[in-house]
């Protein structure tokens, strides 16, 4: 990028929330609870805007708008995908869970959604848990993630991880005409919630697997109950491997990364794998490498909480709609070889011509 493209870039925060197409930024401010969060609305057109709250200690306030921004934005294109009709949406609180979550922090949030009247319903994500949605659900009614005894969905990540192994089945289709798993070579990393379920699906397949985490615990807990092989974690790279299954945090899909991998395939659970979409989505497709869209296989979790919020939650359906991931992504990677565009380009082709569909049917005749 030269010097004049760089300074075509408008970064202020209108200029983001521009470039990335929102439709509502909420700044929440609590002097009492010390709250402060950020609630990216990025699209309304299929329905009530559905994602998770994240705690993060942001290192900046920028950096946690470009995260809700950029989290929210993905969370339209993973309804769209779908078949939910839901629109796309993402909060994050700055600050540390350890330390500051208590029962008024997470009531004083609560009390921030109920004021947006539905537009927003949120539920878990990094660092929030099923216990913290049930304070959030003492002031509002829009929330979800709440646990089973409860009525909720609980624990979305058995289901996340069975949407992803569906779409890594799909891209072994695509790339080795079988989805047969048996004798695959797969590298996880992170082996957290879903990551941790993956493996015990890979496995149980047939598939080779190694895992790499930063917790030495979870790695020694995993591969003692499935046998995998732990590698180090800057190691994942270099592996000798069929498939590439990114579970731990984004962006590992970046200008150094994809040169060092000699994987025919990336499938894998984390939210915003690629560092910089286009860029990088088309740095796979040069190297000959297909890559299964996030947003796609990682929606178990939302089909998970979309029944929930449709009341009378059924595991069973839930099941059944996470299943239609694997025919989607052989669908998308046809999709991408037929016009010769990136997969991640096709997978956002697809949403957003459903949202244009959908929308038109929703203006007044
Ligand atoms: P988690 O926090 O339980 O697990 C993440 C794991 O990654 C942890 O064990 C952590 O130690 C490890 N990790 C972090 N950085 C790492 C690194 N550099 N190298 C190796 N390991 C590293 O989270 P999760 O719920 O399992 O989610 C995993 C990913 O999937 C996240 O990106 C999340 O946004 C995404 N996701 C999760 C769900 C869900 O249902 N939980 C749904 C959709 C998307």
């Amino acid at each position: 990028m030269d010097v004049n493209e760089l300074e075509k870039i408008d970064n202020s925060v209108f200029g983001q929330i521009t470039e990335m197409g929102h439709e509502q930024v909420v700044f929440c401010n609590d002097q009492s609870t010390g709250l402060k969060a950020i609630i990216g609305i990025h699209n309304t057109v299929l329905g009530p805007a559905l994602g998770g709250t994240r705690m993060w200690n942001y290192a900046s306030d920028t950096e946690a708008l470009t995260d809700a921004l950029r989290l929210s934005r993905g969370m339209t294109y993973k309804a769209a995908i779908t078949c939910l009709n839901l629109g796309g949406c993402k909060a994050v609180i700055i600050g540390d869970a350890a330390k500051q979550k208590t029962e008024a922090f997470l009531r004083r949030f609560g009390k921030f959604i109920n004021s947006l009247g539905g537009k927003y319903w949120t539920a878990e994500d990094v660092n929030m848990k099923t216990s913290d949605m049930q304070y959030i659900g003492m002031e509002t009614k829009y929330v979800t993630g709440l646990p089973e005894t409860m009525g909720g969905g609980g624990d979305p990540s058995p289901v996340t991880a069975y949407g992803t192994y569906l779409g890594i089945k799909a891209s072994v289709k695509k790339v080795y005409g079988t989805e047969d798993l048996k004798g695959k070579t797969v590298g996880v990393q992170g082996v957290g919630q879903v990551g941790m379920y993956l493996v015990e699906h890979l496995v149980k397949e047939g598939a080779k697997v190694y895992i790499t985490d930063i917790s030495q615990e979870k790695l020694k807990k995993v591969a003692s109950a499935s046998g995998a092989t732990v590698v180090g974690m800057d190691d994942i790279y270099d592996l000798d491997m069929d498939i590439y299954a990114p579970c731990a945090l984004g962006a590992t899909l970046n200008s150094a990364t994809i040169p060092r991998l000699k994987c025919q395939i990336v499938a894998g659970a984390a939210n915003n794998q690629l560092a910089e979409e286009k860029k990088h989505g088309y740095m796979l497709m040069d190297r000959n490498i297909t890559y299964a869209p996030d947003f796609l296989i990682n929606a178990g979790g939302l089909i998970n909480v979309y029944e929930e919020y449709r009341g009378d939650y059924s595991r069973k359906r839930t099941y059944t709609t996470a299943e239609k991931i694997y025919e989607t992504c052989l669908q998308i990677l046809n999709l991408a070889e037929d016009e010769g565009i990136s997969s991640q380009e096709a997978a956002i082709q697809m949403a957003e011509n459903r949202i244009a569909a959908i929308g038109k049917i929703k203006l007044p005749h």
